[in-house]
């Protein structure tokens, strides 16, 4: 079983799907968490379930300030921070043709200058305490293109060139940074849409689960990947595969 003992984890958008179960499998593994979404209740909720080890911060990932009060709650709650998972973002499609320009810059916003903001937020504070990692979470429409994905697809492409420039600029820092890339994840995000769909495309024939996510989340987020850094892993059933 992966330790993470004595560290500190900030998840963004862990009020629900993927971020609340990350936030959950940290904990287990001994971690304080520091648990941050828009949505307060359901955040505070999640935060409340790890007991002591919990600490929700409301927080829009969009907003410089709302990332220094972030950095500012954790260290006074748990004295440090080890950890980051980009983890927050909305998931939009249309047509190319269709996408309205606001649409594509506010999924730029959320989903690619949230992460950024984090990046530069947490570095220092990484940097004071000897090392950390980042996990950016983009998505298997930042390894290949999909149809309806020009806005949300680009975001999770730059995602992606985002964590392998990080991943250089502090490298030396000891600060590893990397990417993750779920394929369909059964959370609210995308419920609606996929309601009754066919599975049979997918290598492993159904959906994912938020844990099987997570469980990599942890392991990039604690000392037993403490030689990965740049680099990205699909967790999607194998459906990029081929
Ligand atoms: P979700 O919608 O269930 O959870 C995302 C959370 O982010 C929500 O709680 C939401 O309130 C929060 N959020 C949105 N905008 C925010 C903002 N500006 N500031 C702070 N919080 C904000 O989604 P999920 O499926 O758990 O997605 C988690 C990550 O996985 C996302 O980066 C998503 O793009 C990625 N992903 C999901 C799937 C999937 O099939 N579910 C597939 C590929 C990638």
């Amino acid at each position: 079983m992966i330790s993470l003992d004595g560290k500190v984890v900030v998840i963004t958008g862990a009020a629900r799907g993927q971020g609340a179960e990350e936030a959950r499998l940290c904990a287990a593994a001994g971690a304080r968490v520091v648990v941050t979404d828009l949505r307060e209740e359901e955040g505070r909720a999640v935060a409340e379930s790890l007991g002591g080890q919990g600490l929700y911060v409301p927080h829009d990932v969009t907003d410089a300030a709302g990332w220094d009060r972030v950095v500012r709650e954790a260290l006074a709650a748990f004295g440090t921070v080890s950890a980051l998972v980009n983890n927050a973002a909305l998931w939009r499609t249309a047509h190319v043709e269709r996408q309205s320009a606001e649409g594509f810059e506010e999924l730029l916003r959320v989903n690619l200058l949230g992460p950024f903001l984090g990046v530069q937020a947490v570095a220092p504070v990484l940097r004071a305490a000897g090392g950390g990692s980042i996990v950016n979470i983009s998505s298997t429409a930042g390894l290949v293109g999909i149809p309806g994905h020009a806005a949300y697809g680009s975001t999770k492409f730059a995602l992606r060139g985002l964590t392998r420039s990080a991943a250089l600029d502090l490298a030396g820092d000891g600060i590893r940074v990397n990417s993750v890339h779920p394929g369909a994840i059964d959370t609210p995000m995308v419920a609606e849409a996929v309601a009754g769909r066919d599975w049979s495309h997918v290598p492993l024939g159904r959906m994912g689960r938020p844990g099987e996510v997570g469980e990599l989340v942890l392991f990039l987020c604690s000392d037993a990947s403490s030689y990965v850094t740049g680099t990205e892993f699909a967790v999607d059933g194998g459906m990029t595969a081929g």
